[in-house]
């Protein structure tokens, strides 16, 4: 099946809002084995919409339409694709319920005004909104499906992923369905990863390998189609086997596993505790580290030491370190990492000083780090890292790069 993205509304095109719907979209179809060839963007203008809308059904068995589905008068997508294939809205009683049903949940009173959002394409099935009024919907014509859906990304995506996605699969693959299970990987780059399995890439069909390459990680996800749960994870353990054996030195959890929530889980079970002294990175580690929910037993506090002098008066560092080696340095890391324990009482001590870029920092070149650890039984261990992104790519990767320390 070929499906095409129409993102409704002017906002768009002025470049207000950022098209995610589309993106968020392509990516569920991609998992459900749908391509998806073209992403277009039309204004709240009928003639406009029309054109758009004739194209895709030159190309596309499957319209998804985002926005434009709301009660005001620029909201005309459904007015447009009804005239367009030649039906009439009718009130929907599940419309009308679902959006009762809203109505009763945000404890407010339904107007008849309301009402009007119950109006869908004659004969259509309705896909539910639990975030929001307008309910989405599908309607078939002439072999061709035309997929509604409300441009608020907060309803869109619950709606797509709940009532878009098993109405598609079930079109799809009849009583199949789809599983997956994703493979996450530090320390080793896209290509080089796909290198290393490129025949195993090679030989897909079912499941599926999609590699995947974002923020210095890599995941793969493997997708299995199947009509039981066994049978999937079978297929898919029999090729998550062949990866591992080859890059398995990379994988460092699976799923919704981060390298935060790893590092926490070390942490833990070796009941060791964290503080942290932040000068480039400025509290995003420790942000990250909260980030993972009930933290509190091992993360303890820490202190965010951008100018020197804080690192001095604040933290304690002592200025012939500084003067001696320099902020970027191993010795000033490590005695930040030292200090961030003491002051917190802490088994573990992180210290995170760096040129960020794109200037440099005391004569030291743009993106150079260090990352000084002091381990629970006093030793230090320190770390340098020469980056080549821009600030905030920089800072999040010595971020992955600590938390990666952490769970080795
Ligand atoms: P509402 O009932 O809220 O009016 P709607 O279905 O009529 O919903 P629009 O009026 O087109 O949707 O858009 C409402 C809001 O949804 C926009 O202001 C914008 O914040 C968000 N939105 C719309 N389209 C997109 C898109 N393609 N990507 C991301 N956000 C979008
Ligand atoms: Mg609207």
């Amino acid at each position: 099946m070929n499906a095409e993205i129409i993102a409704v509304g002017s906002e768009l095109l002025l470049g207000q809002i950022t098209n995610t719907n589309a993106a968020f979209i392509s990516k569920q179809l991609a998992e459900l084995g749908v391509n998806v060839y073209f992403h277009t963007a039309v204004g709240d203008n009928p003639e406009r919409l029309v054109e758009a809308i004739q194209q895709a059904e030159k190309r596309a068995e499957l319209i998804i339409f985002s926005g434009g589905l709301g009660p005001t008068k620029d909201d005309l997508t459904k007015e447009t694709i009804a005239k367009h294939l030649n039906t009439t809205l009718e009130m929907n009683e599940q419309a009308m319920q679902s959006i009762r049903h809203f109505f009763e949940k945000i404890h407010r009173e339904m107007t008849p005004n309301n009402e009007k959002q119950a109006l869908v394409l004659k004969g259509s099935f309705i896909l539910e909104n639990h975030h929001g009024m307008a309910p989405g919907m599908v309607t078939e014509h002439q072999n061709r499906f035309y997929m509604l859906l409300p441009g608020p990304p907060k309803e869109l995506e619950p709606m797509f992923q709940f009532e878009a996605k098993p109405f598609l699969m079930n079109k799809l693959f009849e009583d199949a369905a789809i599983y997956s299970h994703v493979l996450r990987f530090y320390g080793i780059g896209e290509a080089e990863l796909e290198d290393r399995i490129h025949d195993i890439l090679d030989a897909q069909s079912n499941p599926t390998i999609a590699p995947l390459a974002s923020d210095g990680e890599v995941t793969i996800r493997i997708s299995a189609k199947s009509k039981s749960k066994e049978e999937a994870d079978s297929l898919i353990y029999s090729v998550e086997e062949k990866i591992v054996e080859r890059v398995g030195d990379y994988l460092y959890g699976y799923n919704d596993d981060s390298l935060a929530s790893k590092a926490v889980d070390a942490l833990r079970q070796h009941e060791m505790t964290i503080a942290a002294a932040e000068s480039l990175t400025a509290g995003l580690f420790m942000a990250e580290l909260a980030s993972v929910p009930a933290v509190s037993d091992i993360f303890v506090g820490g202190e965010v030491t951008y100018h020197t002098d804080a690192k001095i008066n604040t933290l304690g560092v002592s200025r012939e370190i500084i003067e001696n080696y320099g902020v970027v340095s191993k010795e000033c890391a490590i005695e930040m990492a030292k200090k961030a324990s003491e002051k917190f009482g802490t088994k573990i001590g992180v210290g995170l000083t760096g040129a960020a870029g794109p200037s440099s920092l005391e004569g030291e070149t743009p993106g150079s780090v260090w990352i000084g650890i002091r381990l629970a039984n006093g030793e230090t261990y320190a770390e340098h890292l020469q980056l080549s992104g821009n600030r905030n790519t920089n800072r999040l990767r010595v971020v992955k790069k600590t938390f990666s320390i952490l769970i080795r």
